[in-house]
């Protein structure tokens, strides 16, 4: 065949209606039988496969389909199943209960019944995205073993059954160990877990027979890491693995080897050495990687092109993506060159034709999954044309004329964009390049603000205050959907709302904490809600994306300048102030959170837009301010997983984090305290730049890790005031005042007493009212103890 072919690395597996998750649930509900379940799943990876095909995929994955996590699948199917798993029988109770956990009584592999209560394993976010996978855990001496019936071996099959010829996925095992954590304190890090590879590429040798034996040819073997940091162990790693994973390998197969998230361009001397048949690389990321990676491409590799994004809702600029394409052609000849995704398509919604809300302007610039499996289809129709005199024996190929009818949409849609006064603000740009270094600093240093900030708000030593969040219950989440609905109208909803809000703030108070929230009744989701009231912001209804396991989160698109219109939060803030002595606390989610839980435009840096977020939330915080709210917090618990994957790029990006941060918080007077709040406490490699934010109190999670966090502390100092979380709000135990003091007791040996906080490690949203209650009054007990002690 002598012609480019069109390529997808991966499909979202949850289905147009999120069926998948729909039936998984109802599966661990006891709803959905197992029979079911399996049957079901396949009628949805044979519609997936069926859909790639009529929109013309050559390259169409198989083997991306998972219940739960593919990583998960990845350690279960060469048998790294943790002790804590082993007394369950294999199938599906045991593979879930490695995903989610399992509490109840189960019949063990001797057919006893028991009582099990086994943790999930860790979920991680994978790369830099919001999609999380779980870790697999291995040991020193960690042993694997091929499942007898590798549900990739049997996808495969069941695709070829229908006539469709597809491109097997695997997680390469340099990348796969690298994932994976020792499950031996001794075995961390990722020399220990490297040494594994001897033992397990064997097994990855025997699954590519049985995809041989079974008719495959091109197998695609994801080894993102290798655009990451490389050590010396690790190019070692590669070149061991692939010379290993080769050798005698079946004649059929062809190795794709695919990079996604980074550039490779400066890893070409690794990567042309290793034995495989072509490479996949990411040109949405680094389209300027192309030139350097066609040099040292080696003669008769395949080079597939990642030019549609698999993790943005745009459409390709179908012109820039041929020019780049025919850039490769004509170096590398119109036989080895693909037409792809950027990665997998997991990360995109799944298709545009049920938005039904969207304004028309707007919906002209997207493409959702399955628009973009004609992006695929139409690069390559347009390549081949282009280079006449090929043949074309290719998938649902389309004629000249339709072809050019789709690119002269597309340049028309991708002009529009450009010049649309919904995405050009002037004003918003103007105020932007007015932006000037005053503008990113408090007025006073910290040691001047604090003192000032006490007395103003009468804070006692130890203060205590909550994260924001009160529990969403059953009755908030109907309240919102009956609003939704139209069944409430807007009086009855903020009525009920002001119910709710009066209830947390006489409840607090009656437990005797310092520093008042309001609770958060009106938020659904603490992006959404800021989203809906920006301008240059658009919502989907069906925009689902997985986010781990079953779980999906519909991220709003940016799509324009933003600015506010009017005040966001203020009413609630000042209504709830209206009902106490003590300070209410304002609550915003920050620039940089709202960024990196959106889909943002790829028409300008990520930078401008976190900047014009910035500008639109220091309106909010001078508003508040001036409603006499003079404590107010600005999460930003994304800020860390915005880090670039290699590490020589984190200080730019931190540099512009940390500065949109500023800008948002920066303009209050001494005696407003600004609150920052993140969900993690791996601080080391960013604690200098936490402590730039300058915010005047931080509050953190430590509960789960506090060795680390006190750690950083110790090393690196921080001098602003904080609050380490006192307890595990993921947990519905009720943890006592003894067990809070001693936590407390252990962190005042590395943080001065006057400065530190009493709070909980996050939002209380996910907890009931009962176990709240008992909580936080064991903190304020905790606080009392330690008032008199100091
Ligand atoms: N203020 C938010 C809440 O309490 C913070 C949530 C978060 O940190 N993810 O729910
Ligand atoms: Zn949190």
């Amino acid at each position: 065949m002598v012609a480019v072919l069109s390529s997808v690395l991966g499909f979202p597996r949850v289905g147009a209606q999120r069926e998948l998750k729909k039936l998984i649930e109802g599966f661990w509900a006891g709803k959905v039988s197992e029979a079911d379940l399996s049957q079901q799943a396949q009628a949805l990876r044979v519609q997936h496969w069926k859909l790639q095909r009529d929109r013309g995929i050559d390259q169409i994955p198989s083997g991306d389909f998972s219940f739960y996590d593919l990583v998960l699948d990845t350690a279960y199917q060469f048998g790294a199943i943790p002790a804590r798993y082993q007394s369950i029988p294999t199938g599906f109770d045991q593979y879930f209960a490695m995903g989610r956990g399992l509490q109840g009584s189960i019949r063990n592999v001797e057919g006893e019944e028991v009582q099990i209560d086994v943790p999930a394993m860790e979920m991680k976010k994978w790369f830099d995205t919001n999609y999380h996978y779980i870790v697999p855990e291995l040991s020193t001496n960690q042993e694997f073993s091929l499942n007898s019936q590798p549900s990739i071996v049997a996808h495969f099959s069941e695709a070829k059954s229908l006539g469709i010829h597809t491109k097997p996925v695997l997680l390469g095992p340099v990348s796969f160990l690298l994932l994976s954590k020792g499950a031996d304190h001794e075995a961390a890090g990722d020399f220990e877990l490297l040494k594994l590879l001897p033992q397990l590429v064997p097994h990855y040798r025997t699954l590519l027979a049985k995809l041989a034996q079974a008719g495959a040819t091109w197998i695609q073997v994801d080894e993102p890491y290798l655009g990451l940091d490389l050590t010396p162990t690790v190019e070692q790693a590669y070149q061991e693995a692939y010379a290993s994973l080769t050798q005698d390998l079946p004649g059929a197969l062809r190795l794709l080897l695919t990079t996604y998230f980074e550039q490779v361009d400066d890893r070409m001397a690794l990567i042309a050495q290793l034995p495989v048949h072509g490479l996949h690389v990411d040109l949405i990321r680094h389209p300027e990687q192309l030139s350097g990676v066609l040099a040292k491409l080696p003669a008769n590799w395949v080079l597939s092109l990642g030019l549609v994004n698999g993790r943005n809702v745009w459409k390709t600029d179908l012109d820039a993506a041929l020019q780049l394409a025919t850039q490769a052609v004509d170096q590398v000849g119109i036989d080895r060159v693909w037409m792809a995704t950027s990665c997998s398509l997991l990360h995109c919604p799944f298709s545009l034709e049920f938005e039904t809300k969207l304004d028309p302007e707007i919906k002209d610039w997207l493409a959702f999954s399955s628009e973009k499996l004609t992006e695929v289809s139409i690069l390559r129709d347009a390549i081949n044309q282009r280079y006449e005199g090929t043949e074309t024996d290719t998938t649902n190929p389309a004629d000249k004329a339709k072809v050019d009818a789709v690119l002269s949409a597309n340049r028309a849609s991708c002009q529009a964009r450009r010049t649309s006064e919904r995405v050009v603000n002037p004003a918003v740009k103007e105020r932007l390049a007015k932006v000037d270094p005053s503008m990113l600093k408090r007025n006073a240093p910290f040691a001047e603000r604090y003192p000032v900030q006490t007395e103003k708000q009468h804070l006692p030593l130890f203060p205590t205050t909550t994260i924001g969040s009160f529990p969403q219950t059953k009755e908030v989440r109907s309240a919102r959907r009956k609003y939704k609905s139209g069944a409430w109208s807007e009086e009855q909803y903020n009525a009920f709302l002001r119910q709710e809000t009066e209830k947390c703030v006489r409840l607090q108070e009656s437990i005797g904490l310092d520093v008042l929230v309001h609770g958060e009744f009106e938020r659904n989701d603490m992006v959404e809600y800021f989203g809906e009231k920006l301008r240059g912001y658009a919502f989907t209804q069906n925009g689902w994306v997985a986010s781990y396991g079953t779980r999906c989160v519909k991220p709003p698109i940016v799509y324009g300048d933003v600015d506010r219109p009017q005040p966001m939060t203020v009413e609630w803030s000042v209504y709830a102030q209206t009902l106490t002595e003590k300070p209410i606390k304002g609550m915003l989610t920050g620039p940089v959170t709202c960024l990196q839980w959106s889909f943002v435009r790829d028409d300008q840096p990520r930078s401008v837009t976190a900047h014009q977020l910035a500008l639109a939330l220091r309106d909010e915080v001078s508003d508040l301010e001036k409603a006499n709210i003079t404590t107010i917090q600005i999460d930003e618990p994304a800020i860390r997983e915005g880090l670039p994957l290699r590490r020589a790029k984190w200080e730019a990006y931190l540099d512009w984090a940390v500065s949109a941060f500023l800008l948002t918080s920066s303009s209050v007077q001494k005696g407003t305290q600004i609150h920052t709040h993140m969900c993690y406490s791996d601080f080391n490699d960013i604690f200098p730049a936490i402590q730039r934010m300058d915010a005047d109190v931080i509050t953190i999670e430590n509960s789960r890790s506090d060795l680390k966090l006190l750690r950083a502390f110790e090393q690196h100092g921080y001098y602003n005031a904080s609050g380490p979380g006192l307890y595990d709000i993921h947990s519905p135990r009720v943890p006592t005042a003894e067990e809070m003091g001693e936590r407390l007791q252990a962190l005042l040996q590395y943080l001065p007493y006057q400065l530190v906080w009493l709070n909980p490690d996050c939002g209380l949203k996910t907890r009931n009212w009962t176990e709240v209650e008992s909580a936080l009054r064991n903190l304020t007990e905790t606080a009392r103890v330690f008032r008199q002690k100091y």
